[in-house]
């Protein structure tokens, strides 16, 4: 069924997107996915595309846009090539919401031209080794002393940890009557003393995406660097998870896409018993049902789309559009991968990468478990 949601614009950037990748990064593939990251480089390529700075205001060098669209139709893409863009997403979904609604003049003109340009990456580190889905139990501490935020405390599981230049650190400042109260954003930077960089962790998949333990011992991180109110990143995060859950749904929306598209090449082509493996039955209704979830999918990603950019995508609503999509997507990836034989898992055929790389979807950005609690209480449960 044809979409309706793009306009001329967002489909000559789609053009755009899809040269960028057939060019500069499918070609480098294999050695990213070797190295277990992206070059440094490439985001200032990226950054040249103008899709990093397409939401910051044009007085800093960016778009000024405020719609979700164009980061859809790149995400869209980077899953059509089969690839994976390292940090990209964490860092255009995530993280530089958090800049644009918090920071204040001074640090917009410090921080912005750089995380428009990709001349600065920034991560996110709010998971720590004791705490996850419970990001109230953060134990990580910053004390405030001359001036200063003095920061001690270790994250990990951070998404481009290792090409990072900022890290947004939720540390706890202050305690409050409540387990929420008293914890706050601070902007570390690349060469702070006392901020050290663990191992880039070895994953089942998504292996070109660095993710990383981060050390922090007495950094001091100047009072300027604080994003926002002190004591207020809780309420903070909770307002920025409807798009980092609608960015997720995304990715695994079209990734799930992406299987099919695969997977109904790869069938036509491969032989068994005298005929393709695409002329069995169980083939092609196998093939038929993941086109027909893939569709439903697809109208509500669509739809959450338009409402995000109405300001009007609740926290309800992204919960259950991240759970529909990325359980959609562990479902095609597996049919997929299976009507691929002992190919699919191999790690050479797009499948093998696409079902390791899906299994985190569901629990990143809020688990199906914690979303479905999330669901539940809008239902007055
Ligand atoms: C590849 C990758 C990238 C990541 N990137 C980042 C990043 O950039 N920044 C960052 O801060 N973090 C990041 N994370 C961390 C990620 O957000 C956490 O892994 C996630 O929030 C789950 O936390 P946990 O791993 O501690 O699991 P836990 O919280 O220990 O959960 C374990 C199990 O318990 C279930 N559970 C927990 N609470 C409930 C509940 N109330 N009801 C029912 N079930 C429950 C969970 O669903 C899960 O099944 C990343 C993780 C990975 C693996």
């Amino acid at each position: 069924m044809e979409r309706t949601i793009f306009q001329d614009t967002h489909e000559t950037f789609r053009r755009t997107a899809r040269d960028f990748m057939t060019r500069e990064v499918v070609p480098h593939y294999a050695d990213w996915d070797a190295a277990g990251l992206v070059p440094r480089d490439i985001f200032r390529r990226i950054g040249e595309l103008g899709i990093l700075g397409m939401q910051i205001p044009a007085e800093y060098g960016g778009a000024g846009s405020d719609s979700f669209l164009y980061a859809a139709v790149w995400a869209e893409e980077t899953a059509r090539a089969y690839v994976n863009l390292g940090g990209f997403s964490a860092h255009l979904h995530i993280v530089l919401p958090y800049f644009l609604a918090y920071s204040s003049v001074e640090q917009r003109r410090r921080w912005f031209p750089g995380l428009g340009s990709g001349a600065l990456m920034a991560s996110i580190a709010m998971t720590e080794p004791g705490t996850g889905s419970d990001l109230a139990g953060m134990t990580t501490m910053a004390e405030k002393r001359d001036g200063h935020y003095v920061i001690n405390g270790a994250k990990t599981f951070i998404t481009g940890g290792i090409n990072a230049d900022l890290v947004l650190v939720v540390a706890r400042t202050g305690k409050g009557a409540n387990r929420r109260d008293g914890l706050s954003l601070l902007v570390v930077e690349r060469d702070m003393p006392g901020f050290t960089r663990g191992r880039n962790l070895e994953k089942i998949g998504l292996r070109t995406q660095d993710t990383a333990e981060l050390f922090f011992q007495d950094v001091r991180v100047p009072e300027e660097n604080l994003l926002g109110e002190e004591g207020d990143a809780f309420s903070y995060m909770t307002s920025n998870l409807p798009q980092e859950r609608l960015g997720i749904a995304v990715a695994s929306q079209a990734a799930a896409e992406a299987a099919l598209a695969t997977t109904v090449g790869y069938v036509q082509d491969r032989k068994a018993f005298g005929t393709t493996v695409s002329s069995f039955q169980n083939t092609k209704f196998e093939l038929a049902a993941c086109a027909a979830e893939i569709e439903a999918g697809r109208f509500l990603v669509d739809r959450a789309l338009v409402a995000h950019d109405a300001g009007e995508l609740s926290a309800a609503d992204a919960a259950k559009v991240k759970i529909f999509t990325t359980e959609l997507q562990g479902r095609v990836v597996d049919r997929c991968l299976q009507l691929h034989g002992g190919y699919g898992y191999m790690r050479e055929y797009a499948i093998g990468r696409l079902y390791a790389d899906a299994r985190i979807s569901r629990i990143l950005g809020g688990s199906t478990e914690v979303l479905k609690t999330i669901v539940a209480k809008s239902m007055g449960l």
